[in-house]
């Protein structure tokens, strides 16, 4: 049998785990179920990415020309796995289009999901126009160019972040308690942009404290509120309704410093979402029979491996945001790490 590598998922940490064994010259098969490489930053059209304030083509559109050219990746786009026989180093991977691969070890790397806000109904999603998340206004700034309000078209003049929406919440029970790892930071980012192309336009951020990791702290933090004005608010949101007679929200917290209940008009809030383990995650999870977090159901290394790529199956290695919240730099690096012991796994010589 030839010795393959098959890798699921096409995000940042597939295409980095391809690129790998790629460049090893080890034959790949790169399984991805949309019908283009990048994983959620490209098919969602996220506008400009921490840390580097780069946009999603300059970052992870590299790794998709490299594993596009590279002869010893074979990409399948809009495939899915279907059925998985065997253990390693001889799978044999049943796809959606008909393939069998026959492969001797395999990478998941399949992702993440946003949180669904709807399951807040306190926070107004689906009900107010002008209530969106991050992620559309990554898609408004991305698609469209401009801010502005959902409900009439016109430019805000007070925005609202709304930190931690469906992360470290156990009013939704255990399934939510970890940090998203990514939204204070995004925040910032977004805050300062709004800030710099709009500076009539008032910014909050809403947060019960503020996780800017290692070093974006400064950029993401201190910047947008010395540089940039923006401004930071400690309280829990109780509620954001909307008020017919002046046509704005009003959002209902708890200033946890004054300790004060207070109601602020606003004309876009920006509910900042988590994240939870993608279907294709839980998936590939219950057809490999990986171990999974009880409650978050995001997999888990084994317990004895000294890497956090070792999955508690022979030749299966994880990486990425099917593991929890992480950043894209971080998914891209853990997918070539995760390609590299894949590599040694089925002890393929380095033909560079
Ligand atoms: C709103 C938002 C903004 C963010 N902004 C930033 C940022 O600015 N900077 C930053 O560093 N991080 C950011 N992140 C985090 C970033 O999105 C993740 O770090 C990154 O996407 C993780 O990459 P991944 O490859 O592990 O997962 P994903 O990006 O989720 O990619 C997984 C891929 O696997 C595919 N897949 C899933 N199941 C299957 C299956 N069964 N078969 C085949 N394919 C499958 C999916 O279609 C997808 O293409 C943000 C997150 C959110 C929610
Ligand atoms: S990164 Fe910030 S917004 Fe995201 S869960 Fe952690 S504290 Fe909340």
């Amino acid at each position: 049998m030839a010795k393959s590598v098959l890798v699921i998922g096409g995000g940042p940490a597939g295409l980095g785990a391809a690129k790998a064994l790629g460049s090893l010259g080890i034959p790949t098969v790169l399984v991805e179920k949309e019908d283009k490489l990048g994983g959620r930053p490209v098919i969602e059209d996220y506008h400009t990415l921490i840390p580097r304030k780069m946009k999603p083509d300059q970052v992870i559109g590299p790794f998709v020309s490299d594993v596009q050219n590279n002869p010893n990746v074979d990409v399948k786009l809009g495939t899915e796995v279907e059925a998985i026989e065997g253990e390693a180093p001889n799978f044999k991977v049943k796809l959606s289009n008909g393939d069998t691969v026959e492969a001797s070890a395999i990478v998941v790397a399949t992702g993440f999901q946003h949180f669904d806000p709807k399951r807040k109904g306190e926070l107004g999603y689906g009900i107010y126009p002008d209530v969106i998340t991050n992620l559309e206004l990554e898609q408004m700034f991305s698609r469209e160019g401009k801010l502005y309000r959902p409900s009439n078209g016109e430019l805000p003049k007070r925005v609202a972040f709304v930190f931690c929406v469906g992360s470290r919440d156990r009013q939704l029970g255990v399934t939510n308690v970890h940090c998203c790892r990514y939204g204070c930071a995004l925040s910032g980012l977004q805050g300062t942009e709004i800030r710099e192309h709009y500076p009539e336009v008032d910014v909050f951020c809403y947060y019960m404290d503020v996780r800017t990791y290692g070093t974006w702290e400064y950029p993401f933090y201190w910047e947008p509120q010395e540089k940039h004005g923006v401004r930071y608010v400690r309280g829990r949101i109780a509620e954001i309704t909307y008020s017919p007679s002046d046509g704005r929200l009003r959002v209902k917290h708890e200033d946890t410093i004054v300790q004060r209940p207070s109601e602020v008009p606003m004309d876009l809030v920006v509910l900042v979402l988590g994240m939870e383990p993608s279907e294709g995650t839980k998936k590939i999870a219950k057809m490999l029979g990986l171990a999974q977090d009880p409650d978050s159901l995001f997999l888990v290394p084994a317990e004895e491996a000294a890497s956090n790529i070792t999955s508690n199956k022979a030749g299966v290695f994880i990486a990425g945001a099917c593991k929890g919240p992480i950043d894209i730099e971080s998914s891209i690096a853990e997918g070539e790490a995760a390609g590299a012991e894949a590599a040694a796994f089925i002890g393929a010589k380095v033909t560079a």
